[in-house]
């Protein structure tokens, strides 16, 4: 009697588990949708620390051409390469998102701390909600979709302020590995000290070569108008790549091929092949779909830093793959 007793309490008891993780599954996906939903954007709930930096760094980049340096539009142009291409398009979103590659430690470092000084935020932040995307692209829940306005995709998203709670679900559900990671964590903590010292650094520099005016240069063009081409080349993968392009793939959401964002974003502008393929390193997928980003992970696995990169564009229309987590 109580072997029968045992048989049947434990289907019960693993059906009880199971019922419990699709309830928290579930209240995790309404705290999400809720920390992303566009009612969000209250003037009692606005994040001024990234309103006002994003504002004033705008506010730079329309003074610096008062400012203009040969020296300073140089700088300008290689930490936008640095921070955007080696960063965000290779770190934050092929690395750390996709895991199209893995890394040795020496370039997982730089490319982490190319990332931390591009003024993106932090790695878990970025990736998670990337991944997000990825899940809900163009649905409900999507972090950044222009279906809901295309302002809102491209930058309003950014404006809203999220609780420790919901920033918590969103690394628990969508970064688990990643918060394991004591390199990460390192500059889930430093980033906003390394993004301070990095313009620090470029006052000292010019400074010394130049004096005060050129030191204003360095600022002006290495940081600000650096930071707002980079950004807005990013934001035109959430909101232009979403909206107008052409389409390889039959995928389920809107992502476009667009190819002036694919110039300004290093490659990322091929958006529609990476919404068919998210996992798959290089996201250009016709031979003209150029894809510098991709150059780049080339360099570095033909010297031995990158291996296991997964290169193998896969024939078909393309179905969503699930996102590399
Ligand atoms: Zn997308
Ligand atoms: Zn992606």
């Amino acid at each position: 009697m109580s072997e029968v007793l045992t048989a049947i309490a434990t289907p019960r008891k693993v059906s009880t588990d199971a019922i419990a993780q699709q309830a928290l599954a579930a209240e995790e996906t309404e705290t999400l949708r809720a920390a992303f939903a566009m009612d969000r954007l209250r003037r009692d709930n606005i994040d001024w620390v990234v309103t006002l930096f994003l504002a004033a760094v705008h506010a730079g980049a329309l003074i610096a051409p008062f400012f203009f340096s040969w020296t300073g539009l140089a700088t300008c142009l290689l930490f936008h390469w640095l921070t955007c291409s080696i960063g965000i398009c290779l770190g934050y979103h092929r690395y750390l998102a996709h895991k199209s590659l893995k890394l040795r430690a020496p370039a997982k470092f730089m490319v982490l701390l190319a990332g931390s000084l591009s003024a993106e935020g932090s790695p878990l932040t970025w990736a998670a909600t990337h991944r997000l995307h990825h899940q809900r692209s163009d649905q409900e829940g999507d972090p950044h979709s222009p279906l809901v306005g295309p302002w809102w995709s491209h930058v309003m998203w950014l404006f809203v302020r999220r609780n420790d709670f919901e920033q918590e679900t969103l690394y628990r559900r969508y970064a688990p590995e990643l918060i394991q990671d004591r390199m990460l964590l390192f500059f889930e903590r430093a980033f906003v000290f390394l993004l301070w010292g990095q313009g620090l650094a470029l006052v000292a520099i010019g400074a010394l070569i130049g004096g005060w005016s050129m030191a204003l240069s360095m600022l002006l063009w290495g940081m600000c108008v650096r930071m707002v081409i980079a950004y807005h080349s990013t934001w035109f993968v959430n909101s232009a790549t979403h909206l107008w392009g052409y389409r390889n793939y039959d995928t389920r959401d809107e992502s476009r091929n667009l190819w002036w964002v694919a110039i300004l974003a290093y490659g990322e502008g091929w958006h529609n092949n990476h919404h068919a393929h998210p996992a798959v390193a290089p996201a250009g997928h016709r031979w003209w779909e150029v894809d510098i980003t991709w150059w780049s992970i080339r360099v570095l696995r033909a010297v031995g830093l990158a291996y296991d990169v997964r290169d193998q564009i896969p024939r078909g229309r393309g179905t969503n793959e699930a996102v590399a987590a």
